[in-house]
């Protein structure tokens, strides 16, 4: 029987979520519910000092906006559980001890003045099979020495031996075959001196103990693949190994590195997928939900971002690409990020979305301005008449401003030149005309009619008239918005103007 698919997005709560982290959390996510699999939320907390307080909420908080919600997590618990490392710590310290009587890993007290002089006497050094002979651990010392140092409680760390000259390789889902020598790469900390595992450890105790059948993760974690397959092995677990997928890099729009928040900054576009104010330093970076990015333009951007379904369709819900998604399509060479691409995606989810979908965003949007919404089906008819004009939700706060308050303020520029006390006394008897039952088309033909009898183009008078409702050069067919903002409103836009231009 096929073993069920069970997946983990294993964030570590240090900030701010980085929009490779939620596309990390997406393509587990995908792949989990297109084979009916679990997707489980572990937080990777045993690294004390870059813990950061408030980040674990914010990543479950940017999950559930993106309409990504575990199955198993800390929140909501599961079989698995805890879902939280540091509460796992009693767990680990007896595979550290498995790997030590194995032979497989070490003692090691070096004191970190020690480690530090030693830095500075060799240069780049690494703790492994080329150093650790002259360094102060178990492979070095007596057995009593050492049971002498642990019963005296001296601190020590565990570190893993890395074999001479093997090579580790393996078969990843998406940058097939893959090989790392070993003699290149150190003797990494697994146990640390306060008790806690390090990430190699803990991630491979418990992906074997959440029995985790797939691991996508960023290609930055490539290098520490070969350390976690020999843990997977010297501890006799081989054959249960989940498959490994490297997912490609996200990069920077403008040269090949990894796109990074610095990046973002540089060139005026958020990397984060919300808000994220840093509790110690205050700081505030900007997120794509804050922006004006809908979650469903998000998820669909971050789809394209090293995948595709073959096709050229770009534009997918989540349904879909769950239905979609396969593994075989995503692609190895990193991404580059277009924040412009990013809105154009964000523009279609728009222009596509019904009005009731976007009104709760564009309320708030509106909200934040002071803007309260009175009366619904006003604002849905708002929202149908310019969201084709919006590329982020934020846009319908300038678009829509004049559909709740008369101009402040006129482009005079515009009208001022050609204005003439003729096409004030036009503007009064269009507006007389004016009657709530007509509908926009009936607005344009009287507008023309009265054009004619008094002697002007049409096309003439049109901006003076969208100056008047708009107060600006912008916005969807005048009618349509004479027709919204309802005849008396009109009336009164007109008259309030005309005083203005005639000044
Ligand atoms: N805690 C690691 C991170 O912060 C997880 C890497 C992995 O998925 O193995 O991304």
């Amino acid at each position: 029987m096929e073993k069920k698919v069970r997946v983990r997005f294993a964030p570590s709560p240090t900030g701010g979520l980085h929009l490779g982290g939620v596309r990390t959390a997406l393509f587990n996510y995908l792949f989990a519910k297109k084979h009916n699999g679990t997707f489980v939320l572990r937080v990777e907390d045993t690294d004390q000092t870059r813990f950061v307080e408030g980040a674990e909420a914010y990543i479950v908080s940017c999950l559930e906006w993106c309409g990504m919600i575990p199955d198993e997590s800390p929140q909501v618990g599961g079989p698995f559980g805890p879902y939280r490392q540091s509460e796992r710590k009693p767990t680990y310290k007896q595979y550290a001890d498995q790997l030590i009587a194995d032979g497989y890993a070490y003692y090691a007290f070096d004191t970190p003045e020690e480690l530090d002089a030693k830095r500075k006497e060799v240069n780049n050094f690494t703790y492994g099979l080329a150093t650790r002979a002259q360094m102060h651990n178990s492979l070095t010392m007596s057995e009593d020495e050492v049971a002498k140092l642990l019963s005296e409680h001296v601190p020590y760390v565990v570190r893993i031996k890395m074999p001479e000259d093997e090579l580790v390789s393996f078969t990843d889902l998406i940058r097939g075959h893959v090989s790392f020598e070993t003699n290149l790469i150190d003797d990494k900390v697994l146990l640390k001196a306060d008790g806690m595992p390090t990430y190699h450890l803990a991630v491979v105790a418990d992906d074997k103990a959440m029995e985790i059948t797939h691991v996508f993760r960023g290609e930055e974690w490539l290098p520490s693949a070969p350390i976690h397959i020999l843990l997977w092995r010297y501890l006799g677990w081989e054959d249960i190994m989940p498959a490994w997928l490297h997912l490609p890099l996200i990069l920077k729009p403008d040269g090949n590195g990894k796109l990074s928040k610095r990046d973002g900054d540089r060139l005026g576009f958020p990397v984060f997928a919300q808000n994220w104010a840093d509790p110690k330093t205050g700081d505030l970076t900007a997120g794509f939900k804050e922006l004006g990015f809908m979650p469903e333009a998000f998820v669909n951007l971050l789809a394209m971002l090293g995948w595709n379904d073959g096709t050229d369709q770009e534009m997918f819900t989540l349904p879909e690409l769950i239905e979609k998604f396969s593994v075989e399509r995503i692609s190895k060479a990193g991404a580059k990020f277009d924040f412009e691409k990013a809105k154009w995606y964000n523009h279609e989810w728009i222009k596509n979305s019904a009005a009731i979908t976007l009104a709760p965003a564009v309320t708030n949007a509106l909200k934040t301005t002071g803007i309260s919404i009175a009366n619904d089906n006003y604002l849905l008819k708002v929202i149908d008449l310019i969201k084709d004009r919006c590329n982020l939700i934020t846009d319908f706060v300038q678009q829509s401003g004049y559909f709740f308050a008369i101009p402040d303020s006129y482009d005079l520029a515009a009208v001022k030149p050609k204005w003439a006390v003729e096409k004030a006394a036009f503007f009064e008897e269009f507006s007389a005309s004016l009657t709530g039952s007509l509908i926009a088309l009936e607005q344009e033909d009287k507008f023309k009619e009265l054009a004619v009898a008094h002697n002007f183009k049409a096309g003439e008078l049109m901006l003076p008239l969208r100056i008047m409702l708009v107060g600006g050069k912008f916005g969807p067919g005048v009618f349509d918005i004479s027709v919204a903002l309802g005849y008396e409103e009109v009336q009164k836009r007109i008259r309030t103007a005309i005083t203005i231009f005639n000044q």
